[in-house]
C-alpha cells in the first residue's frame, strides 16, 4: 500500500487518490447521509461517494443564489402550452462585421434546427436596415417547397444557377455584403469576431423543443451577465468563454472555494453531539477529509470549464427519450451551444456531479 502521507503533487487528481486510500470503508459526513441506515454499512468508498454528492449539490444551491438570475426560465408560446420551461441550452451563431453595411452579420450554415417529416423547426432571419439589427425567429411545421433550399443555404450565399451554396456568407440586414473564408479568418483573428442569439432548446411538456429568445431572454444573457462580469472583474485565461459562461465558473469556483470551512464544520458538529464517528479526536484527519471532498469538487469545475465554452461545439448525445437531434446541431450551424449549467440535461453541474460521484470507485486492491 502507498504511505498515507500528503502527496508532493497536491493537483486535485492526487488529493483525490490520497483520500481514497485514507478514507475507505468510512461512513458520510454530511448530516443528510450520515445517520442513514445501510445494508452492507458504508463499504469501499460509498461514504466520500455520498459526500460528494451532498457537497456537490449545495454548491449548485450556492451558485445558484449567485448567478441564477442570468439564467431565467423560458417562456414558451401559446402554440407551446404557454407554460415555462427550463432551457437545456442556448444556441448562438458567431458574427462578423458585414463588409459592406458594417452591420453584425451571423455565420449560419444552416437554418434547420430539427428536419423530420411532419414536425420540421427552423429559423427565419429578420432584420431593420435602419437599426442594423437580426434576429431569428422560430418557426415550427411543414416549410413550402420554395422555402427548403434557402432554409438548408442559411447564410450562405448560393451559387449562380442558385441550387448550390457557397462557402461564402451573405449579411442579412443589407443583402450586399458578402464574406468569404479569408475574410472571416481575419475578422476573428482580429478580434471582431462576436456572437448573436438563434434559439434555445427547452426541455418542453412534450420533451425537448426549440423556442426563440425574446427581450428576457435576450438581457439576461448579454446585459445582465456582461454587467456581473465586469462588476466583479471575473476572467477566464482561455478567453474562450461568453461572458454568462464566465460568470457560471466564477460562481461554481467561489463556492467550491468556500466548501472546505463548511464541511469541517458539519464535521466537527457531528462529533460534539457525542457520535462515535471514525474521525472523532483526529483534527488532522478532519482537514484532510476536507481537503480530499473539496478536491473532487475542483476536478468538477475544471470538468465544467472545458465543458461550458464557446470553443466547444454542442455534444449532447441523443437519447431515446429525447425528440430531438441535438447533437448535430452545431456541425451544421457555425455557431456555438452554451449549456445550462442549472439543468439536468447533459453537460450541466448535475450531470457532471452525478458521473463524478458514480466515478469513486474501490481501488483496486
Ligand atoms: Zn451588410
Amino acid at each position: 500500500m502507498p504511505t498515507h502521507g500528503k502527496p508532493t503533487d497536491p493537483s486535485p487528481s492526487n488529493e483525490a487518490l490520497r483520500v481514497h486510500q485514507e478514507f475507505a470503508d468510512m461512513p458520510p459526513v454530511n448530516p443528510r447521509d450520515r445517520e442513514r441506515p445501510t445494508q452492507d454499512g458504508w463499504r469501499d468508498m460509498a461514504g466520500l461517494s455520498a459526500d460528494v454528492g451532498y457537497y456537490g449539490q449545495w454548491v449548485w444551491n450556492e451558485a445558484f443564489a449567485q448567478v441564477g438570475h442570468l439564467y431565467p426560465k423560458v417562456r414558451l408560446p401559446k402554440e407551446q402550452a404557454g407554460v415555462e420551461a427550463t432551457a437545456v441550452a442556448w444556441l448562438w451563431a458567431r458574427t462578423i462585421r458585414c463588409p459592406a453595411c458594417a452591420a453584425s452579420m451571423p455565420l449560419v450554415r444552416s437554418f434547420w434546427l430539427a428536419r423530420r417529416r411532419g414536425s420540421a423547426t427552423w429559423l427565419e432571419p429578420r432584420s431593420d436596415e435602419l437599426s442594423q439589427r437580426v434576429w431569428f425567429e422560430v418557426v415550427a411545421g411543414e416549410p413550402p417547397s420554395t422555402q427548403v433550399q434557402g432554409i438548408s443555404a442559411g447564410a450562405r450565399i448560393l451559387d449562380r444557377s442558385g441550387s448550390r451554396s457557397t462557402a461564402s456568407f451573405r449579411c442579412l440586414v443589407c443583402g450586399e455584403g458578402a464574406a468569404g473564408r479569408h475574410y472571416v479568418d481575419r475578422e476573428m483573428s482580429e478580434g471582431r469576431a462576436g456572437y448573436a442569439p438563434l434559439a434555445i432548446v427547452v426541455d418542453g411538456p412534450s420533451g425537448w423543443d426549440f423556442a426563440g429568445f425574446d427581450g428576457e431572454q435576450s438581457d439576461a444573457a448579454l446585459g445582465l451577465a456582461d454587467r456581473w462580469v465586469s462588476e466583479r472583474r471575473a476572467n477566464a485565461p482561455s478567453g474562450q468563454h461568453i461572458a454568462r459562461q464566465l460568470a457560471a465558473l466564477a460562481a461554481f469556483s467561489d463556492v467550491v472555494g468556500r466548501a472546505r470551512p463548511y464541511i469541517i464544520h458539519d464535521m466537527i458538529d457531528h462529533y460534539s453531539t457525542g457520535s462515535s464517528s471514525p474521525y472523532a479526536t483526529v483534527e488532522r484527519d478532519t482537514a484532510s477529509y476536507a481537503d480530499g471532498v473539496v478536491a473532487y469538487l475542483r476536478l468538477l469545475v475544471d470538468a465544467c470549464a472545458e465543458g461550458w465554452s464557446s470553443a466547444v461545439p454542442l455534444e449532447l448525445p441523443r437519447t431515446s427519450t429525447r425528440r430531438w437531434p441535438v447533437g448535430r446541431l452545431t456541425s451544421r450551424a457555425q455557431g456555438f451551444a452554451e449549456v445550462n449549467p442549472f439543468c439536468e440535461a447533459p453537460g450541466s453541474w448535475a450531470s457532471q456531479l452525478r458521473a463524478v460521484a458514480r466515478a469513486i470507485q474501490p481501488l483496486p486492491s
